[in-house]
């Protein structure tokens, strides 16, 4: 394995270059096939930092990097595989093709917990593509020069950014439209910049974005967060990229106009924080004044090990960083290959729980981000002979809902929210009554007029 230079430039691969890589030659031609078939359904891309530093090659497929990044022929079911393979590799007919992977990617439900219906706030009955708004404090931005990242997840539930499907992409060329937008809503104190990657821009386009949150009619906005996994799979950005200074000038900025700037740090495996280079990246931007808090989704075949979630949180706590959440792993793409049922979600969690220090004991999880709000499995127990999981809501469309304890009938195949059941004979979870006045579209109009419901927009899994 050979070692980056400090100073590395950043070389993506994708599917039309991967086979220039070096690393290409050591697939099998299985292994090599599904990554042509399944690209075309699926977005591909690596670079040279997560193939030399992170993936250990000695054990494909089943290194957990690679199986983050890399396609595996099981993510389709068979049938619909065979059929695809038929098409890219016999068939040959673009359009053929084109026709089944949009298929294929509408049964994948790509857009969850209702981010294109509910969470896309209006004004004056006109959307604003680039915002989503869920819960009343939190908006979320996603600038258009921001929509892809270093690397992509196999599991991403923000996956149609980068598949070329136009209808279901989020994003804003201009930060006039979110300014505006925050002027009318002083209820909003975090305004989440994510994408894809925000920082995958260079600092002088971020800048662009963030500097005018900090103008004075804008007080109301404390916490300015960027979701990003450079962290882990481009580290240079914040240690040797040229302008990886300028960039941390700029996080100081941002600290000294007294918000507070947080890195909302996507981790999926320990690995990723063994490194020399990703450590440092964590400290530089601590040293800014900035805070950094690590969340990720919790996924069959990556990261099923507590010891892993322990030792990660262990280091980014060493390193001054905050474990914040374990995700479940969201109902979209290729969900029933990266699956795991809530029972040893919660089992997983417990246990690398019990493994850490109370600095550690800040993580929340398992979190479903589901389409009524945060919902966390506090456990599974026996009340009145019943077994039943503990939930609540940790962040809620409707704000009264947060933190009342609900129950569900223990299923132990159940993998997400919509395959629970309410328990002691209810027909209805609590919050459910008011689900259906929830599942309408609302237009909302700045506050001051005939003001609708403001609670939309989704909070982040990456
Ligand atoms: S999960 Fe996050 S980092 Fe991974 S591909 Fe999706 S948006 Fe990018």
């Amino acid at each position: 394995m050979s070692t980056l230079p400090v100073a590395a430039k950043f070389k993506p691969y994708t599917r039309q270059t991967i086979d220039q890589s070096r690393q290409w030659g050591w697939l099998d031609a299985s292994q090599q096939e599904a990554v042509q078939v399944l690209s075309h359904v699926l977005p591909f891309r690596t670079n040279e930092y997560v193939m030399d530093q992170l993936i250990d090659w000695n054990n494909i497929p089943d290194d957990p990097i690679y199986r983050l990044t890399f396609p595996h022929r099981d993510m389709l079911p068979a049938a619909e595989y065979e059929q695809l393979r038929e098409l890219v590799l016999l068939r040959r007919d673009p359009q053929a093709i084109a026709r089944y992977v949009h298929a294929l990617r509408l049964r994948m439900n790509p857009h969850p917990a209702g981010q294109m219906t509910h969470n896309v706030p209006r004004v004056n009955d006109a959307p604003l593509h680039g915002l989503q708004h869920k819960y009343d404090q939190t908006v979320l931005f996603f600038p258009s020069a921001g929509q892809t990242c270093h690397a992509y997840c196999t599991f991403c539930f923000r996956w149609p950014q980068f598949v070329g499907m136009e209808d279901m992409k989020f994003n804003a060329s201009q930060s006039d439209e979110l300014v505006s937008y925050l002027k009318m809503h002083p209820e909003v104190t975090d305004v989440l910049i994510t994408g894809g990657d925000p920082m995958i821009m260079n600092t002088r386009s971020l800048a662009s974005y963030i500097e005018p949150l900090l103008a004075p009619e804008l007080a109301h906005i404390q916490n300015i967060r960027i979701g990003t996994k450079s962290v882990a799979y481009w580290p240079q950005r914040f240690v040797s990229d040229r302008d990886a200074d300028e960039l941390l000038r700029l996080f100081e900025r941002v600290v000294k106009a007294g918000k507070n700037l947080a890195v909302m740090a996507h981790y999926s495996h320990a690995v990723e924080l063994r490194q020399d280079i990703a450590q440092q990246a964590v400290k530089r931007i601590v040293g800014t004044g900035a805070t950094v808090r690590m969340q990720g989704p919790l996924i069959r075949h990556i990261n099923e090990d507590p010891r892993g979630w322990a030792e990660l949180w262990q280091t980014g706590v060493r390193l001054g960083a905050i474990p914040y959440y374990m995700f479940v792993e969201r109902d979209t793409g290729p969900r029933a290959y990266f699956q795991l049922p809530l029972a040893k979600a919660h089992e997983i969690f417990q246990a690398a729980y019990q493994m850490v220090s109370g600095l550690s004991r800040t993580v929340r999880g398992p979190s479903m981000s589901a389409f009524p709000g945060k919902v966390v499995i506090d456990g599974i127990v026996t009340l009145g002979g019943e077994k039943v999981f503990a939930l609540q809501f940790l962040q809620a469309r409707n704000p009264d809902w947060v933190r009342k304890p609900f129950y569900a009938k223990f299923d132990p195949s159940a993998t997400w929210m919509d395959d629970l059941k309410p328990a002691f004979g209810e027909t209805k979870f609590f919050f459910e009554a008011d689900a259906a006045a929830e599942r309408k579209v609302i237009p909302l109009l700045p506050a001051g007029r005939a003001h609708a419901d403001s609670r939309c927009a989704d909070s982040l899994q990456a």
